[in-house]
């Protein structure tokens, strides 16, 4: 009989070919300046979409070890996957409750952030006596009680622990709405009694202490992100993708590489194919010059058009390069956004499920 063991049983630990480097020294120092810049409030961390990408367990428990007490998902989901609460840390759910969330959100001692008069009756309704969360929506229309709705008297008989709101131009200094969700958020706080009041992202933290209330709720620039230019130079990066060069070859003058045969060698090439493409987030707005691989220092450009699993780089400068040594990928979020057009939040929140990660 043939009986086969699935591929790498009795094998050593599986080894991807491309990798993850977090830097947990660098995200505590991040947390801490956001701690710093927050001044007398509280400074958060909100963690959903699996900690931006890097892990949500990983990154609550660094920044736990750090003093970080409230942290912040989206979904039910995500509230679950971070297990048992430990004592004296917070945790709300961005969401809210929908029918189907009542169940868990009675199960555990995470928050739910009531967004909608309906998410308020259903919490009255099941009979939770213990605090929630209320977000106020000044001006941002996505979610949120208007401010309205929140001095109408809906609200009165809850146990509110931090009344929100969310800027919507915060990485805009100078923009008008800052000033206006500043003024409404103050005048819904003169009328509804909470034990804090929330406003600021990482943005908005840059805004200022006017804008820090009791609590923030950093979350892009604790993972390397620029959020505003007053974090510029501020913030250390935390992810560092490493591919293994599973090929070198020389790619003669006049010779093309990759779909589309897009780059033609003007002179004979040194030529490294990684492994990591778009399934991978590095997607295709890295190919043909915008994104770069670091070799001691030196960048050597993509060459051509990124592929599903594999990209070319250009190592005729850095001739010591060989095959299945790792490769450092260039992936600073302020300067690799300004390269391809895509978000830092994209950047940080596409890196695909094939790296290894490792926490140093
Ligand atoms: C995502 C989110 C944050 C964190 O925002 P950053 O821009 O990543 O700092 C804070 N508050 C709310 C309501 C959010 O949805």
């Amino acid at each position: 009989m043939d009986v086969r063991l699935p591929i790498g049983v009795g094998v050593t630990a599986p080894v991807s070919p491309l990798r993850l480097d977090f830097d947990s020294a660098a995200l505590v120092a991040n947390w801490r300046w956001f701690a710093a810049a927050s001044g007398r409030a509280v400074c958060g961390a909100a963690i959903k979409a699996d900690g931006y990408g890097l892990g949500a367990r990983a990154v609550r428990d660094r920044l736990a070890a750090a003093g970080c007490r409230d942290f912040f998902v989206a979904t039910w989901d995500e509230a679950v996957a971070l297990g048992p609460l430990a004592d004296g840390l917070s945790l709300s759910v961005l969401h809210g409750l929908r029918d189907e969330d009542v169940p868990r959100a009675l199960a555990g001692p995470a928050r739910p952030v009531l967004n909608s008069a309906q998410m308020v009756a259903r919490w009255k309704a099941s009979g939770a006596r213990r605090a929630c969360d209320v977000m106020i929506d000044t001006g941002m229309n996505r979610l949120g009680l208007t401010p309205e709705e929140a001095r109408s008297g809906l609200l009165d008989g809850l146990d509110i622990d931090t009344l929100l709101s969310h800027l919507a131009c915060a990485d805009e200094p100078g923009h008008p709405m800052n000033e206006q969700q500043l003024f409404t958020f103050r005048s819904v706080k003169a009328a509804v009694p909470a034990r804090r009041y929330s406003l600021a992202n990482s943005a908005g933290v840059c805004l200022g202490q006017r804008y820090a209330f009791g609590l923030t709720r950093p979350g892009l620039g604790l993972y390397g992100g620029v959020p505003a230019p007053g974090a510029d130079g501020q913030l250390h990066p935390v992810v560092r993708p490493h591919a293994q060069a599973i090929q070198i070859r020389i790619v003669p003058q006049g010779a093309t590489v990759g779909y589309g045969a897009t780059f033609t060698a003007a002179a004979a090439t040194r030529v490294a194919i990684l492994n990591l493409g778009y399934a991978d987030g590095y997607l295709r707005a890295f190919g043909e010059g915008r994104g770069r691989a670091l070799i001691d220092g030196l960048a050597c450009p993509v060459l051509g058009r990124v592929s599903m699993d594999l990209v070319a780089i250009d190592i005729t400068e850095a001739p010591a390069v060989a095959e299945g040594d790792w490769i450092e990928i260039d992936y600073d979020l302020s300067s690799a956004s300004a390269a391809t057009g895509l978000s830092q939040y994209e950047l940080l929140t596409s890196l695909g499920r094939r790296y290894q990660r490792c926490w140093i």
